[in-house]
């Protein structure tokens, strides 16, 4: 792999050394395998630049890597070699939208390593989400509506827009639109490759991986998040959408191919919150996916069991062709996700908060995200400047409210959800939905609410919404 460098800031602490204790590569590498370490008043710590790598050398020193790799001369200076400029971890959602958007916005793009554990590209999940915000894999859209419903206690409405259509994009689609973009010499994916871990020091990250080190300038992690077990603010609140969806092809003529079913609240609500969400794609063909909002998942079968009731009570289907089975986890967590993990790592994807909590949506916030990431290193601003929120204060806070009050209150959340799709505009909703609303928007959102409930929960849930992040 081709070598970048980068310069670390001249020392201009000069200090006098006594000839015996001068600091050279060669000493170095020979004290590191010695395998003694050495002690922190060494010479070797006393510039401004050796005090970063003095955070690393206990590393450096346990994992007997020679300090040659380190061309350091104390007092002078100093490039050192990187293998990349960016490292990103994990070729999911996340990581190959960010690519994208460095390959697509930076002339010249950076050198990128892109690090996965797996192997290859499976369609392994279906996104979906309104067509609010533009983003560079429309041409990977399989299908759109424009008609979407709500059901409950036997009661159906039906929203309607045919410009915020419903967009419907299956992964691996998005991959393939993604790795092509992505085939450049500047682009290097390590796959079957697992990052251990990741340290940084002032002027470099460092990523470990299951077979090498890999040194860079930033690294933007997307790998599933390692959140403590229990949240540290007992406060907060944890709830998981959890769901299995099969995509099946039936003899019959059954599903209406004009309007998405998007949450059929009219079936057992004894595990906690749950619905069903049917997608079709034609009059023989949908997605069927068994929705639950709650803190534990249920048995593995459960979900099938669920499936077939819905297919044969709503259907009258008994046995279709199984096209497609998918099954997933979404954090819907009032607490804050590691966003700024180190000042040269960054968290995106799921673990840098990027799921909506109020209803799971992260494919938007995820290209959101990554064109504003992108445009910070267009406009030469990376370090200088934070990296953008996910979303606003306003929508973080409507968003704990909301969760607050479902996690109390679990048996109202359908009537909640319903009175929402009833009393709003699609317009209001979709910009609500998709984080992109105006203070407007989101006052009406507040008024389709029940007023007085929604103001003792603010209250109530204070300690989760009034704080800094
Ligand atoms: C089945 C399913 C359906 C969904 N449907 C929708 C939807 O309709 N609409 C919507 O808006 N959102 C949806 N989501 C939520 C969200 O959009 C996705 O989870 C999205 O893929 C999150 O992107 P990500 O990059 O954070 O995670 P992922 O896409 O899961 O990518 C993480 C990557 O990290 C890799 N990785 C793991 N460990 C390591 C390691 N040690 N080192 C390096 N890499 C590692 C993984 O292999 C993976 O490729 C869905 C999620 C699931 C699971």
């Amino acid at each position: 792999m081709e070598r970048s460098h980068v310069s670390p800031p001249q020392s201009t602490n000069h200090i006098h050394r006594p000839s015996n204790q001068k600091c050279s590569p060669c000493s170095l590498r020979l004290h590191a395998l010695s395998r003694k370490p050495l002690a922190s008043n060494h010479p070797i710590f006393q510039n401004r630049f050796a005090i970063s790598l003095r955070r690393t050398y206990s590393t450096i020193e346990s994992k007997r890597i020679t300090i040659e790799r380190y061309p350091l001369r104390a007092n002078r200076r100093t490039t050192l070699p990187l293998d990349t400029e960016i490292i990103i971890l994990g070729a999911g959602c996340a990581g190959l939208s960010l690519a994208v958007q460095f390959q697509q916005q930076l002339d010249p793009p950076p050198t990128l390593t892109i690090i996965d554990p797996k192997t290859s590209f499976p369609r392994d999940r279906t996104w979906c989400f309104w067509d609010v915000h533009p983003h560079p894999f429309r041409h990977s859209v399989r299908h759109t509506w424009d008609r979407w419903s709500v059901h409950q206690s036997g009661e159906v409405v039906v929203q309607k827009d045919s410009q915020m259509r419903y967009q419907y994009l299956p992964s691996d689609a998005f991959y393939e639109d993604a790795r092509a973009i992505l085939d450049h010499p500047n682009v290097t994916f390590l796959m079957g490759e697992t990052a251990t871990d990741v340290k940084e020091t002032e002027t470099y990250a460092e990523v470990h991986t299951d077979k090498q080190t890999l040194r860079c300038k930033w690294v933007f992690d997307s790998r599933p998040p390692d959140l403590p077990a229990t949240p540290n603010n007992p406060k907060d609140i944890r709830i998981l959408q959890h769901f299995k969806g099969i995509h099946i092809k039936t003899q019959q003529e059954v599903f209406d191919p004009t309007c998405v079913r998007l949450m059929d609240f009219d079936v057992d609500q004894s595990h906690g919150i749950h619905f069903l969400y049917v997608l079709p794609f034609s009059k023989t063909e949908a997605l069927l996916e068994a929705t639950f909002f709650t803190p534990q998942l249920l048995e593995k079968d459960a979900y099938d069991v669920i499936l077939k009731q819905y297919a044969e009570k709503e259907f009258g289907l008994t046995q279709w062709e199984l096209i497609h089975e998918e099954f997933g986890i979404i954090p819907m967590f009032t607490e804050p996700f590691s966003r700024e993990i180190g000042k040269r790592i960054v968290g995106i994807g799921t673990r840098g908060g990027a799921p909506k909590p109020s209803t799971g949506y992260a494919f938007l916030p995820i290209q959101q995200d990554a064109e504003q990431i992108a445009k910070i290193f267009k406009e030469g601003a990376q370090g200088k400047r934070d990296w953008p929120a996910l979303r606003t204060k306003r929508n973080t806070f409507l968003d704990r409210v909301f969760l607050s009050y479902i996690a109390r209150h679990p048996d109202k959340a359908p009537g909640i959800f319903f009175r929402l799709f009833k009393k709003t505009t699609p317009q209001t909703l979709l910009r609500f939905l998709s984080d992109t609303g105006t203070l407007a928007d989101d006052l009406r959102i507040m008024t389709a609410m029940p007023k007085w409930p929604l103001i003792l929960e603010t209250l109530l849930s204070h300690q989760i919404w009034w704080r800094h992040s």
